[in-house]
């Protein structure tokens, strides 16, 4: 059996790029709520009758798409899963306490990084437009700018990595996402990493609470 891991952090903590290691390590589906939102950006849920019509008005804003759009996604995501890294979801509570109800979990981290080195590493993300692989322009450079290792795609910048829907992100993220990471931390579940250290720093501190935890 595969473990079902859920990683937590602030937008820009590292989550995408330590999932990609436990991906390679433990062969685990990665189930990304940004990434599937992201591919339905002008998906039409006007039929819920919300504010905004598609998801990506919510993104390009800074906000989170609703719930009933969010949670249906990743059950249908976790039910196909043989073992799981869950990257984004839950953002607030309501969603881990739908999370409690669908799946076990086996380990839950959590990657501690300072807001001043969020925003440092939200503008400076580049993304693969083939591929998805995430790069840095001074943290992690592509060998040729602009261009992706992995594969030879154009990188780009999301559109919500500019500095201000960056800034409105982890703002979003401190009312509603850190009492998740409270609501781990008071049953006992949590397993912390200082995200501030090298990626392969924190990928050592990762692997070895997985292998505590599952
Ligand atoms: P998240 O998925 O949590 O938003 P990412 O994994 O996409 O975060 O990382 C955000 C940016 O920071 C990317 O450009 C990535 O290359 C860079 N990054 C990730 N981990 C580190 C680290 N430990 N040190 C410095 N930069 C990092
Ligand atoms: P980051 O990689 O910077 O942590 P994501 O790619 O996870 O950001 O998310 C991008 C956007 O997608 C969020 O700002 C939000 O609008 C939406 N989103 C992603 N996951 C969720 C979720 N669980 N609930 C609501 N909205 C979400
Ligand atoms: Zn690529």
């Amino acid at each position: 059996m595969n473990p079902n891991i859920l990683i937590l952090g602030a937008p820009g903590a590292g989550k995408g790029t330590q999932s990609d290691n436990i991906v390679d390590e433990y062969g685990v589906d990665h189930v990304t709520t940004g990434d599937a939102l992201r591919s339905n950006k002008g998906m039409d849920i006007s039929h819920l009758g919300l504010a905004y019509d598609t998801p990506g008005e919510y993104m390009d804003k800074g906000e989170l798409v609703p719930d009933e759009v969010v949670n249906e996604i990743v059950e249908t995501a976790l039910d196909e899963a043989d073992g799981y890294v869950l990257d984004g979801y839950p953002r607030n509570l309501d969603q881990a306490e739908h999370l409690s109800a669908m799946t076990d979990l086996d380990v839950v981290l959590y990657l501690d990084v300072d807001e001043d080195v969020l925003v440092e590493r939200l503008t400076g993300r580049r993304v693969c437009e083939e591929c998805g692989a995430t790069f840095h322009v001074d943290f992690d450079p592509p060998e040729q700018a602009g261009v992706c290792d992995e594969c030879g795609g154009d990188l780009y910048q999301r559109e919500d990595d500019s500095e201000e829907t960056a800034r409105e992100r982890i703002r979003v993220y401190e009312d509603n996402t850190a009492p998740v990471v409270e609501f781990y931390d008071d049953r006992g579940e949590l397993a912390r990493v200082d995200g501030e250290q090298t990626p392969d720093e924190v990928w050592g501190d990762v692997s070895d609470a997985i292998e505590t935890h599952a």
